[in-house]
């Protein structure tokens, strides 16, 4: 079955093999089955609808919002030599009447549409006059309200193809793959009996790091320096942080872009394409960039802060690198992002089923920044890839050859001795509570008859110290500004308090040792 498609492959593409994927979805759809495919952006989905489209009878319809993209895949197609057209809103409708007629004389192998087209009745009536064989759906998640991009038109789809005189094969594609997600797709988009595959999660171009604790502003500042002459794409969480970055950046004559929701149509457009052409080489931008981006030679994705979810993680991220070539992707984590992303699940009216299941994807999303286990094979676990190979080397855990040691009971200790001292002292005086001390301030102050008062005697009151500096630059703890800085607790630490969240530390392998003899 597969060796016709091969064949296709290798004469229209000029690919020698299909990914290990691509096989499965393209075996199952020959066999006549509806398919639900979960593949990142750049995991190779085009392939597995074009090809089986170029095998079957008729004209195969796919259906995406990406109006932008679909001019770029016709065109493409075009060049390998595949009559393919698309019909949107960008057209006029003698143009789109052309089409149709085309399309009827069976002068096109693919026609690409928008969602919306499906509400025109005579659009229907067309489509019901066709030999459709076969219909492929692109971000399919859009049809679910659990997914992060909404759209109602995708409701349309179902009722279209249940009314055609022959139904036809139905593939369904996103890069979106939760549980929820998936079981909506399937249902609201009434597949038959759907194989479901998730595949090519597995970028092995792409060097997964986290850094926590570092300055933001100056380590984007040295990045940038460093790598001027590469696309890259550095995403923040607010508009605000945006514009500062891009402001800064633009000041030391980098070719700095920006793209956010606040900037008009014409400025945002404007962007996009100096940043398609590398008149900008970095673009600073949010979220509202990136779907429908197709740029391949991104060489570097920085998060400037944590995304909500690892699926907004891993698609942004997966930006960068779809040339296959080497690329980085930097997520600088700061404690403070948590308090950011909490804040927005406040904002959004959501009902309390979908809130619970927010802070649910965002705690998996923190505990990926503490992870100590290979980036990559956590991220693989996270979206049920099927092939999942060793740890990968060259993720900032896998390279980190320090040792991680549990210091939550030791976090608990001091976040709960700050607590108690009202969190109105510097790091000396918490450390020399923590250690027991009887000197008269502490003794004035009535702290040695504090519970915490000395549950870290074992340890010398330096590392004490060393330790709560750790904290602050982890983002648990906040030194106040001014000549006397008092240590105050951050929202995280309350969670680490609670049990909620873990404390990590990269600890040197003698270091390890050495405590471990002190036992
Ligand atoms: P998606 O649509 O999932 O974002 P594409 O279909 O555009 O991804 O594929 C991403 C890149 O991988 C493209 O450059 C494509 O030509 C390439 N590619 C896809 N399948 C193969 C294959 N079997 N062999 C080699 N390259 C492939
Ligand atoms: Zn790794």
């Amino acid at each position: 079955m597969l060796d016709g498609a091969r064949k296709v492959l290798q004469q229209v593409y000029g690919y020698p093999e299909f990914r290990e994927g691509q096989k499965n979805i393209i075996t199952h759809l020959l066999e006549g089955k509806d398919t639900l495919g979960i593949m990142p952006t750049g995991g190779g989905k085009s392939i597995c609808y074009q090809v089986p489209a170029m095998l079957m009878e008729g004209v195969t319809l796919v259906i995406s919002p990406l109006i932008s993209l679909m001019k770029d895949q016709v065109d493409a197609l075009g060049v390998l030599g595949v009559p393919a057209t698309f019909i949107n809103s960008t057209l006029e409708a003698r143009e789109v009447e052309q089409r149709m007629q085309g399309a009827m004389q069976g002068k096109y192998k693919l026609l690409y549409i928008a969602p919306e087209r499906l509400e025109s009745e005579r659009f229907r009536a067309r489509m019901a006059a066709l030999n459709l064989p076969f219909v492929a759906i692109d971000e399919a998640h859009c049809v679910s309200q659990w997914g992060h991009d909404f759209r109602p038109s995708y409701v349309s789809i179902a009722p279209f193809i249940r009314e055609l005189p022959n139904r036809p094969i139905v593939a369904a594609f996103t890069a979106t793959a939760t549980a929820e997600v998936t079981a909506d797709i399937a249902r609201l988009l009434e597949l038959d009996q759907a194989g479901i595959f998730v595949n090519g999660f597995s970028r092995d171009n792409l060097e997964l790091t986290i850094l926590r604790g570092e300055n933001k502003r100056d380590y984007i500042h040295n990045y940038v320096k460093e790598h001027t002459h590469q696309p890259g794409i550095i995403y923040a969480a607010t508009r605000k942080d945006v514009e500062e970055l891009y402001e800064s950046l633009r000041k030391k004559g980098y070719a700095a872009g920006k793209y956010h929701a606040g900037l008009t149509d014409d400025e945002r457009s404007y962007m996009q394409e100096a940043f398609l052409y590398d008149d900008i080489r970095v673009m600073i931008a949010t979220n509202a960039f990136g779907m429908g981006i197709d740029k391949s030679n991104v060489r570097y994705v920085i998060h400037y802060n944590m995304p909500k979810n690892m699926e907004a993680y891993y698609q942004e991220a997966g930006r960068a690198g779809r040339d296959g070539e080497p690329s980085e992707c930097i997520l600088l984590f700061s404690a403070q992002d948590i308090m950011t992303q909490k804040f927005l699940i406040e904002q959004n009216q959501l009902s309390p089923e979908r809130k619970a299941n927010e802070y649910k994807k965002l705690q998996t999303m923190i505990d990926y920044c503490y992870s100590p286990r290979c980036l990559r094979n956590v991220i693989l676990h996270y979206f049920d890839e099927t092939n999942i190979k060793d740890t990968c080397g060259n993720c900032s855990s896998c390279k980190d050859d320090r040792d991680t040691v549990d210091i939550t009971v030791e976090a608990q200790k001091i976040f709960s001795c700050i607590r108690r001292m009202n969190e109105r002292f510097g790091i000396s005086m918490v450390a020399s509570v923590l250690k027991g001390s009887k000197a008269k301030k502490i003794v004035e102050y009535r702290f040695d008859r504090l519970p915490t008062h000395g549950i870290m005697r074992d340890l010398p009151e330096k590392e004490i110290s060393d330790l709560i500096n750790v904290l602050i630059s982890e983002g648990f703890l906040q030194l106040s500004e001014g000549q006397y800085p008092v240590v105050r607790l951050m929202q995280p630490a309350a969670e680490v308090l609670q049990g909620k969240l873990p404390v990590f530390q990269k600890v040197r392998k003698q270091q390890v040792k050495a405590a471990a003899v002190d036992n």
